[in-house]
């Protein structure tokens, strides 16, 4: 018997593939609420300032966009995203990565550069499929631990509360507003300082903060004025805040997701960072095969 300890992005990965490869796996769930219940699901092969490629992206979500289809070809959202130019340095300095950036590249506008192979994860309902799947596939869901070879998927929280010694972490808090805008019709993701995605009914995810000190649960006023100074970059209509919520991203040195041991402790899969959906599938299939359980 595996024991899958936490089910957000990592441990519902680890926990489905262990049982597609014919391994008795049982998941311990606390019921809390992780970073995965509120991660905006966006994947963006190159995000960030300065047009670099996410770390290994393309092998990565060569796994991950086949896993989340195969329990449901609707999770996946693909949309055109929208990299707007900041000014003209920006657009310099993409013209000198442009030959490196082709893989990706959709269309060059006035506006930005649109990149390919973008879109977004309906990670909330990917938490409901694979909970489904895992249970009619004869899983099992406890509260608590009850023996067994252990794999650790407690994200922020296990980091936070040092679950394996010796693992520094800098996770970072991060809120989203959810807003109504009706009429204004965008289906394209924006990004620059900051990211909007449409995701239907004129309601539009907007995001995120960073912040690496106060890592206190819940949304605060600040980060509600921080979002709302980022929508109000990529458009001047009005808005409604329809929900605003927060998390805790797991973040490890370099930020790179980690595979790590500790004896009597078991393995660990954690330090998503802000890219879990890109990274989940793979580093799942590496701690199997790992540990010489893959099929
Ligand atoms: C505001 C915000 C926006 C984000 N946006 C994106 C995005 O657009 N795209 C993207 O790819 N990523 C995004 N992320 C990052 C993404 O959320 C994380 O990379 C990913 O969710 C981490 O998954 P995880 O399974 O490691 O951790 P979590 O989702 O936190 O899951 C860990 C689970 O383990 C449980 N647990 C912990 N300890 C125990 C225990 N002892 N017993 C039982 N259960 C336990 C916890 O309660 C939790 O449910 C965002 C994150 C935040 C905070």
């Amino acid at each position: 018997m595996v024991e899958v300890i936490g089910f957000g992005l990592a441990g519902a990965c680890v926990a489905l593939q262990l049982q597609r490869a014919g391994h008795a796996v049982r998941v311990v769930d606390d019921g809390k609420p992780g970073a995965s219940q509120v991660a905006a699901g966006l994947v963006n092969p190159v995000a960030g300032r300065n047009f670099e490629p996410s770390w290994e992206v393309a092998e990565a979500w060569e796994v991950a966009r086949p896993f989340y289809d195969s329990l449901d070809s609707g999770l996946f959202r693909p949309m055109p995203i929208l990299r707007l130019w900041r000014d003209d340095r920006d657009r310099e300095k993409f013209a000198r990565k442009r030959e490196m950036l082709e893989p990706w590249i959709e269309d060059v506008t006035n506006e930005g550069v649109i990149w390919r192979e973008g879109g977004w994860l309906d990670c909330p309902r990917f938490l409901k499929v694979a909970r489904e799947h895992f249970l009619e596939n004869g899983g099992e869901i406890v509260e608590v631990p009850k023996g067994g070879r252990q794999i650790w998927c407690a994200g922020a929280a296990g980091l936070l509360r040092g679950d394996f010694e010796g693992v520094s972490h800098r996770s970072a808090k991060g809120e989203i507003l959810t807003v109504r805008i009706p009429g204004w019709n965008e289906r394209r993701i924006l990004t620059r300082n900051g990211w909007l995605i449409p995701i239907g009914d004129d309601r539009y995810r907007v995001g995120a903060t960073y912040d690496w000190d106060d890592l206190s649960p819940g949304p605060t006023d600040e980060g509600r004025t921080k979002v709302e100074s980022i929508l109000k970059t990529f458009t001047d209509r009005d808005y409604e805040i329809i929900d605003h919520v927060s998390g805790i991203r797991p973040i490890i040195e370099r930020s790179k997701p980690v595979i790590g041991e500790e004896q009597g402790n078991g393995w660990m899969v954690n330090g998503l960072g802000s890219k879990g959906v890109i990274y989940a599938p793979r580093v799942g299939l590496e701690m199997l095969s790992h540990l010489g359980l893959g099929s």
